[in-house]
């Protein structure tokens, strides 16, 4: 069975003071949980958010990466750079990525190679827009942006990576995918991976569902087959909904010690 992943991302949001207040916070709620929690803050607070973490079983993610591990690249963090401080995951090509810096699926596609390279656990996003999905183009925009960033690599390497189907329209919009549609993309995407590195590989890999994720609408969402997990915007900010969406997960998953 797969082990259910609920990750936060942050976003640019928080002070390293805000995002400290608000790891206490999950620390006291999120007590010893039976799911991988990972909170992936800014850059500028993942220090200060590593020093609340040891010892605990939540991890630590970073937002994005560049794939050159030194060198003169003026605003880049590299791979090294995070598992130095204690990422142990890295989310790459999240759609705002895509749509406001540039990110292509090739350059998704080298990230990818160096968190693998470097021991982090890359969580890739896809997702198709809005316009896309009206116009039946979902599984074409999934399959390139899947096969994009995961052509060439070993069955091994794919065995170790998260993926997240997130609809472009339903990302910080309060529209989240009805859990069909989820549970359809993210079959569609393990079919994917089956075809491309077989069965064992696509039955082991994690696939979250990601977009306007909440307390609410977490469990029916989490209790489709092949949604494995939560990557969680807007509701990670607010301790009280995300620790709600980590428990919903182990309950539709009854997951227990
Ligand atoms: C995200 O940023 O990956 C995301 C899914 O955001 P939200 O939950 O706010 O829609």
């Amino acid at each position: 069975m797969r082990r259910p992943v609920i990750a936060g991302n942050w976003k640019c949001n928080l002070t390293s003071r805000e995002a400290v207040a608000l790891v206490q916070q999950l620390k006291a709620s999120l007590d010893r949980p039976t799911v991988d929690v990972v909170v992936c803050p800014p850059f500028t607070a993942l220090a200060a958010v590593a020093s609340q973490l040891t010892n605990t079983s939540i991890a630590l993610g970073a937002q994005d990466l560049f794939w050159e591990p030194q060198g003169a690249f003026t605003g880049e963090v590299s791979a090294p750079m995070l598992a130095d401080l204690g990422c142990r995951y890295c989310i790459i090509g999240h759609s705002e990525r895509r749509q406001s810096f540039g990110e292509t699926d090739d350059r998704v596609h080298k990230k990818l190679r160096a968190a693998l390279q470097h021991g982090l656990t890359p969580i890739v996003c896809v997702g198709e827009t809005l316009k896309e999905r009206e116009a039946n183009r979902t599984f074409e925009v999934v399959r390139r942006q899947v096969q994009g960033a995961l052509h060439g690599l070993s069955a091994k390497e794919v065995g170790a990576l998260i993926l997240a189907y997130e609809p472009v329209w339903a990302i910080g919009t309060g529209r989240n995918a009805t859990p069909a549609q989820a549970q359809e993309a993210q079959a569609f995407i393990r079919r994917l991976l089956k075809d491309g590195w077989g069965a064992p590989v696509a039955e082991a890999v994690r696939i979250q569902y990601g977009g306007s994720v909440n307390a609410s609408n977490a469990l029916e969402l989490l209790q489709q087959p092949d949604v494995d997990g939560a990557l969680v915007g807007g509701a990670s900010l607010n301790a009280e909904a995300f620790t709600a969406i980590v428990k919903s997960a182990a309950e539709a998953k009854l997951v227990t010690r």
